[in-house]
């Protein structure tokens, strides 16, 4: 018989933490700790694989479920001492989701389940505690009423507020055990009226309706979009925790919390954590009351009155810390953790790292590193390349004019300016045109998902540093205020309204994470610093590198950024933008419009000194390092007018008639002009256009040998080759001028001619043309559209149906197609290795930033990737997770 139930607590642990894919992450780590000796109140988990058989059997439970569970809860009771259903001492349990990742705020969770008209007499009696007893039962049936039975919570809700005015109450706490009572009375009536059915009364009953509802939970609209973001496969399922209460509503001794082992902001090495005296569960993140600090330093450093856990439940505290030593100790990491003080007695409820900001990621690992808890490669492969993107990118300037007008919380660091919107779907649609938004919303819900990642930035009126909103913006990297109080929103009306001044839908503010600033307009922002721990890590991270990472870059600007971003060459030098100078768009235009060859060399002539300073300044700015330069490869319809009210203006400048521009605007019309006179083409065409671009790459290369007496390392590519013969044509041309020059600046230097991969046959005959290339450069945007069929700036009708359909597992044009693109990939790389041992291999499309990418370049063995420059820092890193992972045994 096939095991599905684990059991956990009471010195029992059937699991641990190697189990997470079986019990969920939630489910594992709460075996792990009981199997440590922390106080984890008993319970069992049932495992992903009867998810995935309820899905799969057409969402039945089979009989072998029921026989273990009732084992399971036998378990329980065995431990507790009380008894499931039973009406004078009853054993209560929460329901908890937990797939293998977490998904925070992503499950529905049911606690107090147990509870009946009958056993809430017998709670009363064994606490001596009748009030606490019916607000666990209130409790109960409206988390069971919105989960299970899937009624809409604003009803209860309202019937809660509606009971609070008629007695005058602000707060729940001003609820008497009578008042509780009067309301579980009106919520059963509640239920009896939306679904024409009391509320389930046998423990039973409620147990498998909750268990239902949690894998239920993992289809539901929410979890699907979360997946969808996080790469998260639906196949996976969830584990389903069954676990005995513990109270932190029992009164002024009992408390609820979650919290950090070190600051996930900063990363500092603070507990860092919030608190609530007689509390049960998601109040301290539900933001219904304001939550308490857990350390004196914390409370004191944010001048807050209500006394932290630390003072105001010393011992208890002390305990907690000792826990949170010996988790960090245990896991080795920084652990994000929930407990429950039930009449002064602690009790850990969960554990798991803790999600953290890029800058705390760096922190914690050089930390960690530095306090030999880890190793420097451990450190390495801590952090997410892609989260580095987060330090990578300007915050504000200090010295920048702020027209501060509200303050809150610094949910999630970062600085982001946009325009105001006030929902989810506004701000996914202004997104979507091309606006920056910034979502203000009283507090998020799982439902605003996407519009956060919309955002680029979250503004919250409610809710603590570890409120929905903070949590998950931390998760996104996106900047986050939560908290700001004085904000006061008006969604209807779509404006907030905050020291007497307005903010309507569509006015732009900025907003400081790190700060929790809220500003009027757009802010200036500056440069990152990149030494400290970003340039630790990345130290450690290059010694265990094996890849070289260059970047696609042909601006002086981007190359110095490249350059301090720790780029060790450029792997693409595209030479079709610096057409487009204003100076030079004339010459181009000339060249094009030349009716024969000598009026093309005659424009050509104009460009040659142009172009020479252009590689002159690259070379300059790269020195000591390989610079890859390509040769022109758009149609070159492109640097002619579309425009009516162009023509006249361009003709005069070109010096030809407006009939003649049009006229040759037509014959350069294309009907497919990805698939048409472009690349290599051209220089077949008009090998005079590749020849002044050879001869500008040459005479500026022995320029700069000749004034700061080091040679530059000039690469020569030729894009959209497919057979041999053009590359041999081309690099004769290349060859030729190169002697040329040579001779007339009497030196020589050393240089390679290579070409693009884009083409499918230029893989599949790889081994020909490495006769011709010294080195093959993957381009692998056109090698996906060509491979696919598919043009990338028409693929967004399709692509998002194409990857929630499965039919690719990720968008091919940010992640490798590595089934197809990359089996032609390897095809080629081993069939150019065949031919010449020694050719270099690179790959410059947009797939050089992509860690996933990375990983499949380290394992084909190429020697470089090629990023944009911003994304230097994150291929150095993707490479060295990937050195890593291929040489770790495992
Ligand atoms: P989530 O994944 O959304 O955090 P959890 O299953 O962790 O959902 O539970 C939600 C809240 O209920 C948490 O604050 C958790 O600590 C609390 N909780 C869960 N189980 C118990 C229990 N057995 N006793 C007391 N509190 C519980
Ligand atoms: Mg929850
Ligand atoms: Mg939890």
């Amino acid at each position: 018989m096939t095991q599905y139930v684990y059991r956990f607590g009471g010195g029992v642990a059937d699991g641990g933490t190697g189990d997470k894919n079986l019990l969920g992450g939630k489910g594992a780590n709460l075996a792990e700790m009981a199997s440590i000796g922390l106080p984890v109140p008993p319970g069992f988990t049932i495992s992903t694989e009867m998810c995935t058989r309820y899905y799969d059997e057409g969402e039945v439970f089979p009989d072998e479920l029921r026989e273990q569970v009732a084992d399971g809860i036998a378990h329980i009771e065995q431990v507790t001492g009380k008894t499931f259903g039973d009406a004078s001492d009853p054993l209560l349990v929460s329901v908890r989701s937990g797939a293998r990742v977490s998904m925070p705020g992503m499950m529905d969770t049911v606690l107090n389940l147990g509870l009946n008209d009958e056993t809430v007499e017998g709670l009363a009696k064994k606490a001596d505690d009748a009030r606490f007893a019916w607000d666990s039962y209130r409790r109960f049936i409206q988390m069971y009423a919105d989960v299970v039975l899937g009624l809409d919570h604003g009803v209860y809700e309202e019937a809660l507020e509606i009971a609070k005015e008629d007695k005058g109450y602000h707060l729940d706490t001003e609820m008497t055990a009578e008042d509780w009572q009067a309301l579980v009375g009106e919520y059963k009536k509640i239920t009896l009226d939306e679904q024409g059915e009391p509320f389930p009364q046998d423990a039973h009953d409620q147990l498998w309706g909750a268990v239902g509802a949690v894998f239920g939970s993992w289809n539901a609209e929410r979890a699907k979009i979360y997946r969808r973001i996080n790469d998260i496969p639906g196949g996976w399922g969830t584990a389903v925790n069954v676990q005995a209460m513990v109270f932190g509503n029992m009164g002024e001794t009992s408390a609820t919390g979650v919290a950090f082992t070190r600051d996930p902001s900063t990363g500092d090495k603070a507990y860092y954590g919030e608190w609530l005296i007689n509390a049960q569960g998601e109040d301290v993140v539900a933001g219904i009351r304001t939550p308490q600090y857990l350390t004196k330093a914390a409370r004191e450093e944010a001048g807050a009155k209500p006394a932290s856990m630390e003072e105001a439940m010393s011992e208890t505290f002390r305990e907690l810390a000792r826990v949170f030593d010996t988790l960090e100790t245990h896991y080795r990491d920084m652990q994000d953790i929930e407990f429950t003080v039930e009449r002064g007695t602690l009790w850990m409820l969960q554990t798991r790292s803790g999600k953290r900001t890029a800058k705390a990621a760096l922190k914690i690992a050089v930390d960690m590193a530095a306090e030999g808890l880890i190793t420097e490669e451990e450190a390495v492969s801590r952090v997410e390349p892609a989260a580095l993107d987060q330090l990578l990118h300007p915050t504000l300037d200090p010295e920048a004019e702020r027209d501060v007008i509200a303050k809150g919380l610094p949910a999630s660091p970062g600085a982001a300016s946009g325009i105001v919107v006030f929902d989810a779907d506004t701000a996914e649609a202004k997104s979507e045109h091309g606006r920056d938004v910034i979502l203000v919303r009283v507090e998020t819900s799982p439902e605003d998902i996407h519009g956060m990642h919309a955002a680029k930035g979250i503004l919250t009126a409610r809710g603590g540093m570890t409120s929905h909103a903070a949590v998950v913006a931390r998760g996104m990297g996106r900047p986050c205020v939560s908290g700001a109080g004085n904000v006061a929103i008006d969604a209807k009306e779509k404006v907030f309204r905050v020291a007497g001044r307005e903010v309507k839908e569509g006015d732009t503010i900025t907003i400081d994470g790190a700060t929790g600033e809220v500003m009027m307009g757009k802010v200036a922002t500056i440069q990152p610093e990149l030494a400290g721990d970003f340039g630790t890590l990345m130290e450690w991270a290059d010694k265990v590198r094996r890849l070289r990472v260059r970047t696609n870059a042909e601006t002086p600007d981007d190359c110095r950024t490249a350059r301090e971003f720790g780029a060790e060459g450029i792997g693409l030098c595209r030479t079709e933008h610096m057409f487009f100078d204003a100076d030079r768009i004339t010459a181009v235009r000339q060249m094009i419009l030349a009716s024969n060859e000598a009026g093309r060399r005659a424009a050509l002539e104009k460009l040659l000194p142009e172009q020479r300073g252009d590689f002159k300044q690259i070379f300059e700015i790269m020195a000591g390092l390989p610079v890859t330069i390509r040769l022109l490869d758009p149609p070159l319809h492109e640097f002619l007018p579309h425009e009516d009210g162009e023509f006249e203006e361009v003709a005069e400048a070109a010096d030809v008639s407006v009939d003649t521009l049009k006229r040759r605007v037509s014959e350069l019309h294309e009907f497919n002009p990805m698939l048409g006179h472009r690349g290599c083409r051209l220089g077949v065409t008009y090998p005079e256009i590749y020849e002044m671009q050879a001869r500008a790459i040459f005479e500026a290369a022995c320029e700069v040998a000749e004034e700061s007496g080091e040679a530059p390392i000039p690469e020569v590519m030729v894009p959209l080759v497919s057979t041999k013969r053009e590359l041999e044509l081309m690099k004769a041309v290349i060859d030729e001028t190169a002697k040329a020059v040579f001779e007339e600046k009497g030196r020589t230097l050393d240089y390679l001619v290579g070409t693009m991969i884009e083409l499918p046959r230029a893989a599949l005959r790889a081994g020909e043309i490495a006769e011709e290339a010294e080195f093959f450069s993957f381009g692998t945007n056109d090698l996906t559209q060509t491979t696919l069929g598919v043009s990338r700036d028409d693929a967004g009708r399709f692509l998002t149906q194409y990857v929630d359909k499965g039919i690719f597992p990720r968008d091919p044009f940010v992640s490798i197609d590595i089934e197809g693109v990359g089996e032609l990939i390897e095809m080629a790389a081993e069939r150019g290795r065949g031919t010449r041992a020694a050719i270099k291999l690179g790959i410059c499309g947009e797939h050089g930033g992509d860690p996933a990418s990375i990983a499949f370049c380290e394992k084909t063995g190429l020697d470089y990737v090629s990023a944009s420059p911003y994304r230097v820092p994150i291929a150095r890193l993707a490479a060295a997770q990937a050195a890593l992972k291929s040489s770790d045994p495992r």
